[in-house]
């Protein structure tokens, strides 16, 4: 992960090593706080107001009061501007304040606002070529997997299970259904159909995920937002797994076994042209 060039907190752009966050912010103590990961290409946030929408939803969810979005729209690109950098990653963080612990709302403390700009992580090239390994964790969340909150403990915990497993990503099953990565949505095609996992409780609804459904439908291809099992998964032509980070990048191997011809296949290959040309339309529109 990079380090942050240059950070946002409460109203200031401060360098990071000046950026201090009281040791009772709520985000500290209870992980009482939402966020988002928006990633920019060629100096232009890509999808920012699909981001910053969701962190409204968010916040309305955790009972938090409406993030300003104009602001944080403007501090966005602000802090994408003073960082000079074309490719670079952004990160917004709303916590419910700093305040004497207690887990009853504290009255009239104003939220943390964080907002900060570095290099974009991008995986290495060779990844998205040859495909990566994932394996299955028990989805072990809470209910509520629509919300970003910055309560990850259980992802963190299921990536690093992945990791420890040679794997680069962990798949989601809950009660024998797959609902999605530990940082990722993911889709999967059998006979050329794409299915992903509904909008819900059960996944966070990807603003990738979004692009991709788009670029599916606009390639004619048959795409349907129904759960499937792991068993199915197991059989299926293609897995591949979205988000802001990865983009798209084809699962070659789950658990270990090879998935349909262990290779990138067809469906990836058209949903990766197609993104590609969403970033690249939004790049030549500057938004
Ligand atoms: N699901 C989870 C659990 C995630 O953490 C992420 C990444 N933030 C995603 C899905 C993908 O969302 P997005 O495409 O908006 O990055």
């Amino acid at each position: 992960m990079s380090e942050a060039v240059l950070v946002y907190l409460n109203g200031r752009y401060l360098p990071p090593e000046q950026a201090l966050v009281s040791f009772q912010d709520r985000g500290f103590v209870f992980a009482d706080g939402i966020y988002e990961v928006i990633r920019c290409y060629g100096g232009v946030p890509f999808r920012l107001q699909a981001h910053l929408n969701r962190l409204a939803e968010s916040a309305a969810a955790i009972w938090l009061p409406p993030p300003p979005l104009e602001e944080l729209n403007e501090v966005c690109r602000t802090l994408l501007r003073r960082s000079g950098l074309a490719e670079a990653s952004l990160y917004l963080q709303v916590t419910r304040g700093a305040a004497p612990r207690q887990h009853l709302f504290p009255p009239g403390v104003p939220p943390t606002l964080l907002a900060t700009v570095q290099p974009a992580d991008v995986p290495p090239p060779a990844t998205r070529e040859t495909g990566v390994a994932a394996v299955t964790v028990p989805d072990e969340r809470w209910d509520l997997c629509q919300v970003k909150s910055i309560g990850l403990l259980a992802n963190v915990l299921a990536k690093e299970k992945a990791r420890r497993a040679g794997a680069y990503e962990a798949v989601f099953v809950r009660d024998g259904v797959v609902t999605e990565g530990a940082s990722s949505n993911l889709f999967a095609v059998w006979n050329g159909r794409l299915r992903t996992h509904p909008a819900g409780r059960r996944i966070l609804a990807g603003v990738t995920r979004t692009a991709i459904l788009e670029t599916a439908r606009a390639a004619g291809l048959a795409v349907l937002e129904d759960p499937f099992t792991l068993e199915e998964l197991r059989q299926a032509d293609e897995i591949i797994m979205s988000s802001t980070v990865m983009e798209l990048m084809p699962v070659t191997r789950l658990d270990g076994a090879p998935i349909g011809a262990a290779v990138p296949g067809a469906v990836h290959r058209t949903l990766a042209a197609g993104f590609a040309a969403l970033v690249e339309e939004a790049i030549r529109a500057g938004r």
